[in-house]
């Protein structure tokens, strides 16, 4: 029961690095074992028909593994609640239906992840959700695009893969003045760099496949909330539609979350150094990354993160074919999409993850090319793009 007490339970004022290591879980009482245990137990014992023994009954509802996870993250965004998901997109479609209800309308950023605004479009829009793009970094646009059956603002900050910039606390009281709740997908910052709950967010989002699981081995979600009528309707979903990791993925995301802190400052000093390297770089048309003093977004940012992440956009001179030439010829990079593990990915949005937006108001420039840059030794990696320009 040991694994049950969360150090996030305890108003701990820890540092984030400490916390990534140490919340979630304590030493097992009986055996004393440092990491969770992979319990793959699908049901547990109970005393009578009725008494739970170790509070858990079925590992649906919950399990060992996945409580300590849980308790991690919500440790690691400075939360109370935590649900772990098989995916981004499962805790996305949890929070989503939780949130909303045929009628209600939400406002998304008209460059969201693709598979968000997939989801939205072409399942929810059968639903009876209604849904308006508006740029996260256009207050005005956002404030516009609230109707009075607005239920929830749904952004990403900075975006993908545009990186364009949202004033998380400015967007938090333009949802909170329309009695809508404020959602912000952390994928891109992680929790390291970007606190979105202190700035005024009722819930936060991961994609823990990318920066907090970190490794590129294993797919997950997490929902993370103050409010606890929120965290009930999440809980009852994510139970009732039933799309948890099991034990596996529970443990091997939170051995990557253990490490965040020093993989986050990795990318970043990797970030850059490359950033440096693109910038006048005479195939380069534009370097999209919030850290340059030239990004609309960088005041913000400025403000709201603590450095300014391992993602990368450029967009080049020579258009969509010098973008996919290249792709094709990285090397080191390896083409691939996804991000946020410790290798370097290379990748052309608009053919990739982004093809679905295709057509629609969220279609991304085609001479666009994605960078996810991970924590190889910097001069291979700048030797790679080098090349790769040539
Ligand atoms: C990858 C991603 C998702 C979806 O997560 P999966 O784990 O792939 O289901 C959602 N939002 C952002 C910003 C992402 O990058």
């Amino acid at each position: 029961m040991s694994e049950k007490k969360s150090k996030a339970d305890e108003g701990t004022t820890q540092g984030f690095a400490t916390r990534a290591i140490h919340a979630g879980y304590e030493p097992n009482a009986e055996n004393g074992a440092v990491n969770v245990p992979i319990y793959a137990s699908s049901t547990f014992q109970q005393d009578g028909v009725g008494g739970m023994r170790s509070g858990y009954e079925y590992a649906r509802t919950g399990n060992p593994t996945r409580t300590a996870l849980e308790g991690n993250l919500a440790a690691l965004e400075g939360g109370s609640y935590g649900r772990a998901f098989s995916s981004g997109m499962a805790a996305t479609d949890c929070a989503l239906r939780s949130m909303l209800r045929p009628g209600d309308h939400l406002v998304i950023p008209n460059d969201a992840y693709g598979g968000t605004f997939r989801l939205i479009d072409k399942v929810f829009s059968q639903w009876g959700l209604t849904y308006t793009p508006a740029a996260v970094n256009d207050l005005d646009a956002i404030k516009a695009a609230v109707t009075p059956a607005t239920k929830a603002i749904w952004i990403e900050t900075p975006t993908n893969p545009l990186l364009n910039v949202g004033d998380i606390a400015a967007i938090s009281e333009i949802a909170h003045g329309a009695q809508a709740k404020l959602v912000v997908d952390n994928t891109f910052a992680s929790p390291y760099l970007q606190q979105p709950l202190a700035l005024g967010a009722d819930v936060v989002l991961h994609s823990t496949t990318k920066y907090i699981g970190g490794h590129s081995d294993v797919v997950g979600g997490v929902l993370v909330t103050d409010d606890e009528e929120l965290d009930a309707a999440f809980a009852f979903l994510q139970n009732g539609a039933g799309g948890v990791p099991g034990p596996f993925d529970a443990y091997l995301t939170l051995r990557g979350a253990k490490t965040l802190a020093v993989r986050m400052d990795k990318h970043c000093d990797n970030a850059e150094a490359i950033v440096d390297m693109l910038v006048g770089h005479p195939a380069i048309d534009s370097v999209l990354y919030p850290g340059l003093d030239g990004h609309p977004g960088h005041e913000v940012a400025t403000k709201q993160m603590s450095r300014f992440g391992g993602m990368i956009s450029v967009r080049l001179k020579g258009g969509k074919q010098a973008a996919l030439d290249m792709c094709a010829r990285a090397e080191l990079f390896t083409l691939a999409e996804s991000l946020g593990g410790i290798e370097s990915l290379i990748e052309h949005p608009g053919a990739m993850t982004h093809a679905s937006t295709a057509g629609s108001l969220l279609e991304v420039p085609d001479d666009l090319v994605r960078l996810s840059v991970g924590i190889e030794d910097i001069a291979d990696l700048i030797g790679d793009l080098e090349q790769a320009l040539s």
